[in-house]
């Protein structure tokens, strides 16, 4: 993917221009993987520039940093207030977000109480696992590596280290030529995708893997959920053996870059009528919705830029 810089970064409390927000190959972070991170997307709607669920995300960002004991130096409202500053400044309306904290220079050593370093980025973004595909969907292989044990690194953190595992998913997809990799848990059950959450469709309900399987618990599989669940969709939290994968009616991946994503063959095998099927059609149109005010933000989901 490529990726156009824009002018502005926030960094430990200043917008300062790109080229001036860095950081020292001492950090901590570099050589630790001691980051924590959130992807968040801003859309434009019918009412201007919004930022869908910034609020979670970076509560999100918050917890992140509690399981690893990372002291965070700005509350969720300063996070939320320098996103909004990164769009604004640079003059973004549909967006990806990029908020990262991180071990920086000071101390070294595995324990070593480094400064926190914060940072927003914000940039364009279209469709994160290529042009065309919300439509056609992508063709998905289960990859070789599986995802980390429980007790070993914690799934629910979106922390830079976690995301060694995910290039080792999507890297060895790509190299297959797949659009994306799908991985088990260490019980040999289905986890999640590399940076995407699963979601299979069986008579009209939507099944997705619990949190117990090694996953993010992603926002955008709540909202999925949430918005299913309104109109009458069935939602199924449960352990799914692989196999279940090829017996679908229908199949898509979901996460704030991929959006949701249909899936339409996996190890080679076809899912459902080979591409978006009446269910994944439907939360796409819901999920949209949202955006274009066809669906009502019922929960305050849309946190608008000019608040
Ligand atoms: N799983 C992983 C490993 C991810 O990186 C992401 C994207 N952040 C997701 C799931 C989806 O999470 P969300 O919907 O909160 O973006």
């Amino acid at each position: 993917m490529t990726m156009v810089y824009p002018e502005w970064i926030w960094h430990n409390g200043a917008i300062k221009p790109w080229a001036d927000a860095t950081t020292h190959v001492m950090s901590h972070a570099i050589h630790y993987g001691s980051s924590v991170f959130e992807g968040i997307r801003s859309y434009d709607t019918p009412k201007g520039p919004a930022i869908f669920r910034l609020t979670d995300h970076n509560r999100r960002l918050m917890a992140s940093a509690r399981i690893y004991d990372m002291p965070m130096p700005y509350s969720v409202d300063q996070i939320n207030a320098a996103c909004r500053e990164v769009l604004k400044k640079n003059d973004l309306g549909k967006a990806y977000l990029r908020p990262v904290a991180f071990r920086g220079l000071g101390g070294f050593g595995l324990s070593a109480d480094t400064p926190t370093d914060v940072a927003v980025a914000a940039w364009k973004m279209g469709a994160y696992l290529g042009d065309g595909v919300l439509e056609e969907g992508i063709d998905a292989c289960v990859s070789s590596w599986q995802r980390f044990a429980p007790n070993t690194i914690p799934a629910g953190a979106k922390a830079g280290g976690n995301y060694l595992s995910g290039q080792l998913v999507a890297r060895e997809a790509r190299r297959l030529g797949f659009g994306e990799g799908i991985a088990l848990a260490s019980t040999g059950l289905l986890s999640e995708g590399a940076g995407e959450n699963l979601f299979l469709v069986f008579d009209g309900a939507l099944h997705t893997t619990p949190i117990s399987a090694a996953l993010l618990n992603g926002i955008t599989r709540n909202t999925i959920m949430a918005l299913a669940r309104e109109v009458g969709i069935p939602v199924v939290e449960r352990d799914i053996p692989r196999e279940y994968l090829y017996l679908c009616d229908e199949l898509f991946m979901c996460g704030t870059a991929a959006e949701i994503t249909p899936i339409r063959s996996v190890d080679g095998r076809q899912v459902g009528i080979g591409r978006a099927g009446p269910v994944t059609r439907r939360m796409q149109e819901l999920f949209f919705g949202l955006f274009n005010g066809k669906t009502e933000d019922k929960y305050g989901w849309l946190e608008y830029v000019d608040a």
